[in-house]
């Protein structure tokens, strides 16, 4: 598959799956992790010539794609070009189905994060459970060893609390107007507790009701999470996509209302340094923020790793 075709094809996957719920996953693989149906596509990467896609508790599926590999994308109910037996792997979602033929290797892994694998201390309170200790959490932020650390980067932090998806903090950054990039050391007791309680409460009620709740005042969609390029609820500004953190998980927020605590400097701030091709480059303003945004993450973690 040609460079460009790997480009575009990772384009249309990113339209189709992003934000949405695996219904479900066909492949080759008998062995190893495999990402769960329910759970959410964060994301669709295309590096040397291979496709990954992944979700949101951290599962990778990498397809390399030489020059026969490819994906297909169908509508649900579409007849396919390609025998559909003789697809390696299948990502059903709602409305799309995607396949991919001919792939040279299929492989899962899963993104090390060590906060979500935290080695010493002891595991914070589980959000899940109906009778976390709320004050508990609190305590842990308000105690946070490194002052300046990011708050979405807290969230994670499995010594602090348990069960906070990426989602679900993207979401609750939004609904409490945080920014980000907020220091640990910015915040007051009453918004961390701010923060908890709603992770709290939003994780009891997808619990008891399945179907995704989100902010409120923003029935059957989330606010920010999956919404790159799209207007703000609150404000009307255009919800932005980076990468951040350990891991570099993908974050979403509002930069017109998630003001609070913003930090002067961007943590890690890369500047733009890729050369970029007219080619791969959607001309509609939002796509064109999401390509930049990318392409600075992915400085980003270039610049991380030497
Ligand atoms: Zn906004």
């Amino acid at each position: 598959m040609l460079e460009s075709a790997l480009y575009r094809s990772a384009v249309a996957l990113r339209t189709a799956l992003i934000g949405k719920e695996l219904i479900r996953l066909n492949t080759p693989l008998s062995a190893g992790p495999l990402p769960e149906v329910g759970s959410t596509i964060e994301e669709v990467r295309c590096h040397n010539k291979s496709i990954e896609i992944v979700w949101d508790d951290g599962m990778v599926l990498e397809t390399q794609l030489r020059l026969l590999g490819g994906w297909h994308l169908y509508r649900q109910g579409e007849v396919w070009k390609k025998p559909q037996d003789s697809a390696h792997v299948v990502v059903e979602v709602d409305e799309w189905v995607a396949a991919c033929f001919n792939s040279s290797s299929v492989e899962t892994y899963r993104d090390f994060d060590p906060r979500r694998h935290p080695l010493l201390g002891t595991l914070g309170p589980d959000l899940r459970s109906a009778s976390a200790d709320i004050e508990e959490c609190v305590d842990r932020m308000m105690g946070y060893e490194e002052r300046d650390e990011t708050i979405s980067e807290v969230l994670h932090d499995q010594r602090i609390m348990v069960g906070v998806g990426n989602v679900y903090r993207c979401e609750i950054l939004w609904a409490c107007e945080i920014h980000p990039w907020a220091q640990i050391g910015t915040l007051k007791r009453a918004e961390c507790r701010e923060l908890v309680q709603l992770a709290h409460e939003m994780l009891q009620s997808n619990y008891v009701h399945p179907a995704h709740k989100s902010a409120e005042g923003v029935t059957h969609e989330l606010a920010a999470y999956g919404r790159q390029g799209k207007a703000c609820h609150r404000c009307g500004d255009l919800i932005r996509v980076a990468h951040h953190g350990e891991a570099s998980r993908v974050l979403y927020w509002c930069p017109g209302c998630q003001t609070a605590h913003q930090p002067l400097v961007r943590p890690n701030f890369t500047p733009l340094s890729i050369d970029r091709d007219g080619m791969y480059v959607d001309q509609h303003p939002a796509a064109q923020m999401f390509m930049q945004d990318v392409i600075s993450a992915r400085g980003n973690s270039q610049h991380n790793t030497h």
